[in-house]
């Protein structure tokens, strides 16, 4: 088991930890890589422009953080081609086709920037270049490997030409255009071989050679050697089509209909899900993933480890279709806990509505794993997951459950993503988003912004003032957004824009949205009236931020109309992201115009 992960920087310890191992497995797999080049990878990172081009990197890690396999790719902006420097899987790494999907992954990534294609080198898998038989096999396996994807040689040129004699180290330069048919013009073949030989090997040839070898390319456009390995062209075409991970990955917790509590006006209800799945299925963009189990220590990262003990001692004693309710609530004398189950309820708890039954906490863990998986599919590059979950999860503080919910799942979400970059959490539920404020209050590497009802009118009643800011180190990283009672559609539309605004100058990395519908019109728990129309458009303005986004699920109430709102807000998020997608693109156009590439 393990996930892939994109690496932008070398600033969080677990990105520094991947790294590490990533040029440790450089060292040994690639002896001919110089110590330089190995050395330089932190900077490329994190200067781009000094580089003249983006570097990304791709570890496949396990569950324990170890490093399996990466690919190190270079996004060349002004030529509009991403080169493949390294790909390689760990010493002693075998089986598991992992190198495959490092490579899908890179050419999903490229698709996704807009590039005409992919460039690298691979080795030559022809006998009058190459000295051992065994080394000659190795090199054919990979070629097939690639051709499998449409990539291949590019002939009728002298890039694999000895730089000195002696030189054993031939490459053939491969190019995929990514199944997309874009042909490549001499012009900027030469002035990718140019950047290829400069940007790589400007310390071992020099100008002379590299002047030969750019005009050595004589195709115009360029030529692929003919299929060599792959006969059928039906093999190639379905692997190169192959898209994975473009939709929005929507993880459920199916067995949240375990946690059915029947007292009357218990509004957080089974029948909140299948009202949402009902309408998300018209659309197309979901693509559903099961959900892994994530470790109890993601929830104690969050939770006080006595309130996550307490809970799950507490409802796995409970007899099914028994809830109880707290009765007495320590506040003089914390210290002194009742030793009864049902009486210490009350220390943990921070309202008289929110049951402990049997199925509480089984529904909250699987709820926490959802989020968690949501949170891995972004990690690994995915624009956008959505944890459709119940229990909610935003109310639930470091040790304290209440307004439906036990654990933050959105919280443990976000603490997670927080080790490999900086995070904003924005809550659009109704209610204020007391439970996350609360567990990264004197936290500067999480942003937490909640917009909601004033508490003075709405629930929690106790937090979600202006003034509550953050302490410590967290002072400012806290902020929200009390609204009146009879607030408008555009008030809060312009609201929203002031959150995504102070997103952007936070620098965020990751964005978790605490995704409450219960602004809606009609809705029993709240006093807004949005409609669809306002779901969509606030959709847009989320989408357009260009941010990874995990979604999860928090309140929405009124069932009837729960699944149009939920719908129509996610294909706003996906217009607003194909909006921000679409402009990139023109710049870059523009970019070319001006340089007459
Ligand atoms: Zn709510």
């Amino acid at each position: 088991m393990f996930r892939i992960r994109t690496i932008h920087d070398d600033v969080s310890p677990a990105n520094r930890h991947a790294l590490a191992q990533t040029t440790e497995i450089m060292r040994s797999q690639f002896p001919l890589a110089s110590q330089q080049e190995i050395d330089k990878l932190p900077g490329q990172l994190r200067d781009p422009l000094k580089y003249k081009f983006r570097s990304i990197i791709f570890v496949a890690e396990d569950s324990k953080d170890r490093v399996k396999g990466f690919a190190l790719f270079l996004h060349a902006t002004d030529l509009n081609f991403c080169y493949l420097e390294f790909i390689s899987v760990a010493p002693g790494t075998t089986g598991g086709g992992l190198g495959g999907i490092l490579y899908e992954r890179v050419r999903e990534e490229a698709l996704s920037l807009g590039v005409n294609g992919i460039f690298f080198e691979c080795l030559p898998d022809e006998a009058h270049l190459v000295e051992h038989p065994e080394l000659l096999e190795q090199n054919k396996a990979r070629l097939r490997f690639y051709e499998r994807y449409g990539a291949r040689p590019v002939v009728n040129n002298e890039f694999h030409k000895p730089i000195s004699e002696g030189d054993n180290n031939l490459f053939f330069l491969v190019y995929d255009n990514l199944g997309q048919g874009t042909e490549v013009s001499r012009t900027v073949m030469r002035k990718v071989a140019r950047a290829i030989l400069e940007r790589k090997y400007g310390d071992v040839c020099d100008e002379k050679y590299i002047r030969a070898v750019v005009n050595s390319f004589q195709d115009d456009p360029i030529k692929l050697r003919e299929p060599r390995y792959i006969k059928r062209k039906r093999d190639v075409n379905v692997l190169a089509q192959k898209r994975i991970g473009q939709g929005i990955a929507l993880i459920r917790n199916e067995g949240h209909e375990i946690h059915h509590v029947r007292d009357r006006g218990y509004v957080e209800a089974p029948v909140r899900i299948s009202s949402i799945i009902k309408e998300l299925d018209k659309t197309g963009l979901f693509e559903p993933l099961k959900p892994r189990r994530a470790s109890e220590k993601l929830i104690k990262a969050v939770h006080d480890p006595d309130y996550v003990e307490y809970l799950r001692r507490a409802c796995e004693q409970m007899p099914e279709g028994k809830s109880i309710y707290p009765i007495v609530f320590p506040l003089r004398n914390p210290r002194r806990t009742p030793k009864d189950w049902e009486l210490r309820a009350g220390y943990y708890c921070m309202d008289t509505f929110t049951p402990l039954n049997h199925n509480a906490y089984l529904a909250a863990r699987d709820a926490v794993s959802c989020a968690v998986t949501g949170a891995e599919e972004v990690l690994a590059g995915r624009r956008f997951a959505y944890a459709l979950v119940r229990p909610p999860g935003h109310h639930a503080e470091r040790r304290a459950f209440g307004g439906f919910c036990y654990f933050n799942s959105a919280a443990v979400a976000a603490n997670y993503l927080s080790r490999y970059g900086t995070v904003a959490v924005l809550d659009v539920d109704f209610h204020h988003g007391n439970g996350t404020q609360d567990i990264f209050y004197h936290r500067a590497d999480v942003l937490t912004i909640s917009i909601h009802g004033h508490p003075s009118f709405a629930y929690p009643h106790f937090a979600g003032f202006a003034d509550e800011s953050g302490v410590a180190s967290g002072e400012g990283f806290n902020v929200n957004y009390p609204l009146a009672e009879d607030s408008s559609p555009e008030r809060y539309r312009k609201t929203l824009e002031r959150a995504l605004k102070r997103i952007r100058e936070y620098k965020a990395q990751y964005l978790v949205i605490a995704l409450g519908l219960d602004t809606a019109k009609g809705d029993p728990t709240g006093t807004w009236a949005l409609t669809p129309e306002d779901f969509r458009l606030n959709g847009v303005a989320i989408g357009a931020s260009g941010l990874p986004t995990l979604f999860v699920q928090e309140g929405g109430y009124r069932t009837r109309t729960l699944g149009y709102n939920a719908r129509a807000f996610f294909q706003g998020v996906w217009e607003g992201a194909q909006q921000t997608k679409a402009k990139k693109s023109l710049n870059r156009q523009d970019a070319k115009g001006a340089k007459k590439i």
